[in-house]
């Protein structure tokens, strides 16, 4: 048997591929889906903030449609930041003309010196290694040698210090919760886009329609609701594989023990952990001390999502989300749910969330969050009068990001081959401690079936 933790995207990928072989899947919560469920509250539906699907797999994207056909909406991206009182179009970096004069030169100048500023034997971020074979998704950089650029630098060097007082830092800060000097330069550089001279010119002058970005476009569910992916997988396997209102209490690794929170205990060949790797390592009952010590120096950021139902149409035609990098507002982005789909108000309203990071430490508490979301969002102008809120929905996700920094990429090597070497397999978004999307723990699913199907022969 193949025991699972977790009914999120990537439990249910992998017992979808391993729909030949004896799978259960074990999840705590009543419902599958993990982050990818939904909130319906007196007709507004609330997911654990904007869920978008964008899918470069081919194989992943076929199977996706083949799950809900004609069930998705195809969208072109509409995202904007708001700064210095105005709206400019996503990416800032080549969307400045709306801004003041002086923002447009500080950010021009700073990459003009950016772009020749030599390099002078900097070292490069080395990229993630695979840490098992066949588990291509088991992978990380290696630890950081003296001298190897932070987020910040990598910042710095890439667009230069106006872009990084406008826009960079203060958004990062915000979301990350800690000087970017602490967050190491492997953080996704990769979905940052960066434009040439010629576009960052061209965009402080005039509005231009080129686009950038690798999330120009993309799918969400017609119906409303990112639940209808979770759900349509589970659909499709046989019944009883599937055991929700199921925790998971402790691992004997060694011998690929679960025991859940009933007393019931499973046994497998193999186990599939989706569960965050910090937990994992908490219920492990021979985990070596010392790996356990380094499993709890992983951190992460906390999300709280103040959801909010309003009265009539929305103040933006067209905006699906917002970015908002000034320290002045609580949150670091909004969403418009009804701008991916209508389906998710009632007729005559709109919805509108916002996402605010914090760290146990500095949580603002919920009322508070709440407050200053709503003053926030008159400021701005995306909330016409507070009279206009009829339902609000305030939600945390208390891991909702890892954060990158060097204990990172000490502790994960060990750890993670650790618990392969037991056969027990971290994988999706939390399992490997990574920042990942809804496509990357399908794939996870996928890879970790593949491997067990390749360890039996
Ligand atoms: C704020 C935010 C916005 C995002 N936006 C996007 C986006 O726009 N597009 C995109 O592609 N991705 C987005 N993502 C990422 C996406 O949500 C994840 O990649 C994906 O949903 C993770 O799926 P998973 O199965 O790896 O993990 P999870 O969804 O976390 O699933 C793990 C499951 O394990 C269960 N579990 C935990 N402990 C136990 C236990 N002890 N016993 C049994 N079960 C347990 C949980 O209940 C959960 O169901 C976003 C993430 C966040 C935080």
């Amino acid at each position: 048997m193949v025991v699972i933790l977790g009914a999120g995207l990537a439990g249910l990928s992998a017992a979808h591929h391993l729909d030949d072989r004896d799978v259960v899947v074990v999840e705590r919560e009543s419902e599958v889906g993990g982050l990818c469920r939904s909130l319906r509250h007196d007709g507004f539906t609330f997911d654990y903030t904007g869920h978008l699907l964008h899918l470069r797999d081919p194989s992943i994207r076929d199977w996706v449609l083949e799950l809900l056909p004609d069930g998705y909406r195809h969208l072109d991206r509409s995202a904007w930041i708001h700064s210095c009182g105005t709206l400019t179009p996503y990416p800032f970096q080549a969307n400045t003309a709306g801004l003041p004069l002086e923002v447009r030169l500080d950010c021009l100048l700073g990459f003009v010196e950016a772009m020749t500023r030599s390099d002078g034997g900097e070292r490069p971020i080395p990229p993630a290694e695979a840490l098992v074979d066949g588990l291509p998704f088991l992978a990380v950089s290696p630890p950081p040698a003296d001298g190897e650029p932070s987020f910040l630098d990598w910042i710095l060097r890439t667009f230069g210090e106006g872009f990084a007082r406008h826009f960079f830092v203060p958004y990062n800060e915000k979301l990350w919760r800690r000087p970017l000097s602490e967050v190491t330069g492997d953080w996704v550089s990769w979905s940052i886009p960066r434009p040439e001279l010629a576009d960052v010119l061209r965009g402080a002058i005039t509005r231009s329609d080129k686009v950038f970005g690798y999330n120009p476009q993309f799918l969400y569910p017609r119906e409303g609701g990112i639940d209808h992916l979770p759900r349509s997988v589970a659909r499709g396997l046989d019944e009883g594989v599937v055991r929700t209102g199921c925790e998971a209490v402790e691992l004997d690794a060694g011998r690929r023990t679960v025991t859940l929170a009933d007393g019931e205990t499973l046994s497998g060949e193999h186990v599939l952990a989706s569960l965050p790797l910090t937990a994992l390592a908490r219920m492990t009952t021979d985990l070596p001390d010392a790996l356990r010590r380094a499993a709890g120096e992983l951190d992460h950021v906390s999300i709280r999502a103040v959801n909010l139902g309003v009265r009539g149409a929305p103040v933006h035609d067209t905006a699906q989300w917002v970015y908002f990098p000034e320290p002045s507002f609580p949150y670091h982005r909004i969403g418009l749910p009804t701008a991916l789909t209508p389906s998710m108000a009632p007729e005559g309203h709109h919805s509108l969330v916002a996402e605010i990071a914090f760290r146990p430490d500095d949580d603002p508490g919920a009322d508070a969050s709440l407050e200053q979301t709503v003053d926030g969002l008159v400021r701005s102008g995306f909330l016409r009068d507070t009279g206009d809120v009829v339902v609000s929905r305030v939600v945390d996700i208390p891991l909702a990001y890892v954060v990158f920094d060097r204990r990172r990429r000490e502790v994960l090597p060990d750890l993670m081959r650790w618990y392969v070497d037991q056969g027990v397999v971290p994988m999706g978004r939390y399992g490997t401690w990574d920042y990942l999307a809804m496509e990357d723990s399908l794939r996870h699913g996928r890879e970790a079936a593949r491997w067990i199907a390749g360890a039996a022969g």
